[in-house]
């Protein structure tokens, strides 16, 4: 899961103790390893042409929903190279004119999966819950940022008053003392700056105290992303061998390819179904961390909260331009 916000409170005030930054860090799982690396010598463009072909209407899809996975499974690719050529093809001659075609075949593997279905569902509200305590956590986040930056011109203020006191005893003091007359005015000052002090000392706890309910909230995310991962990992456990990329096929007969989706269980999965065929009509083979998109199962592709490109995958398309 991808939160890279959590915990970066800690810096925000001195004051906050008892946090432990790293190991709220090493929980909050980021996709460090997608960062593009730098292309090499000319731009890197690839082409994909395509046409939809037969879709069994016992997959409640429309061409429409096709096409715009087929369009954001593209986009994954597209974003690793300069440019991305891409040519859809409509109508009754478009399978001729296009390089590929996507066709959806329905077989007893969609038809068993009603268990795995409500199990998605399950794995879907939890995602939606910490979607909602995300946001929330965001909110409160910045009204810290605020109030921060309001401690701190109070505190600023606190400090130039402190010093103007300060040299004004000092002066007072080396010009032969503090008379009689002077010493209610001592007071006063003291009493006026003393008050300020209290002020910024309440706070400061306030915002201690704020602090340590975000930093819960925090715990409380992390431990919820933590768990609905598990269920992640648990669903591909049970259902895992349904699950490899027999659920299609990409087919090349030495002059046009086909792509064929036999099964899936979701839009996010139907997603990263397509984005690994495409991947092996543009040319890929079969890259070994099982996060990326051309590992041989789908399974870890799924984990994060969005889907994405692994650098082994980014590597990959990259080499095809040269
Ligand atoms: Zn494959």
């Amino acid at each position: 899961m991808l939160f890279p916000h959590l915990l970066l409170l800690c810096a925000v005030l001195s004051t906050a103790s008892g946090c432990s930054r790293d190991d709220a860090r090493n929980q909050v799982r980021g996709n460090s390893d997608t960062a593009l690396s730098s292309v090499g010598p000319g731009p890197c463009t690839l082409e994909f042409s395509y046409a939809i072909g037969t879709i069994d209407p016992r997959f409640h899809i429309s061409r429409n929903e096709v096409r715009q996975a087929v369009e954001e499974a593209l986009a994954l690719w597209a974003g690793a190279v300069d440019r991305l050529d891409v040519q859809f093809h409509e109508g009754i001659r478009a399978g001729e004119q296009a390089r590929n075609t996507i066709l959806f075949e329905y077989d007893e593997r969609q038809d068993q999966s009603d268990r795995a279905r409500r199990f998605q569902d399950q794995i879907a509200s939890k995602g939606d819950f910490i979607d909602q305590l995300h946001r929330e956590y965001e909110l409160e986040q910045r009204d810290l940022e605020r109030r921060t930056g309001e401690h701190r011109r109070l505190s600023g203020r606190l400090n130039e008053r402190i010093e103007r006191f300060n040299s004004w005893v000092e002066s007072v003091n080396q010009s032969g003392g503090f008379g009689e007359g002077q010493l209610g005015e001592y007071e006063e000052q003291l009493q006026a700056v003393e008050a300020k002090r209290e002020r910024e000392r309440e706070m400061r706890a306030d915002l201690d105290q704020f602090v340590a309910s975000l930093n819960r909230r925090a715990d409380l995310l992390n431990r919820e992303v933590a768990f609905h991962d598990d269920m992640v990992r648990q669903f591909y456990r049970e259902f895992g061998d349904e699950y490899r990329f027999n659920s299609a096929l990409y087919r090349f007969d030495g002059t046009r390819g086909t792509i064929t989706v036999y099964h899936f269980h979701n839009r996010r999965e139907l997603k990263v179904i397509l984005a690994h065929e495409i991947g092996h009509a543009l040319g890929l083979g079969h890259v070994p961390d099982s996060r990326s998109i051309m590992y041989e199962t789908i399974r870890d592709q799924m984990l994060g909260r969005e889907i994405v490109l692994s650098a082994e995958d980014i590597r990959a398309v990259q080499a095809l331009c040269r």
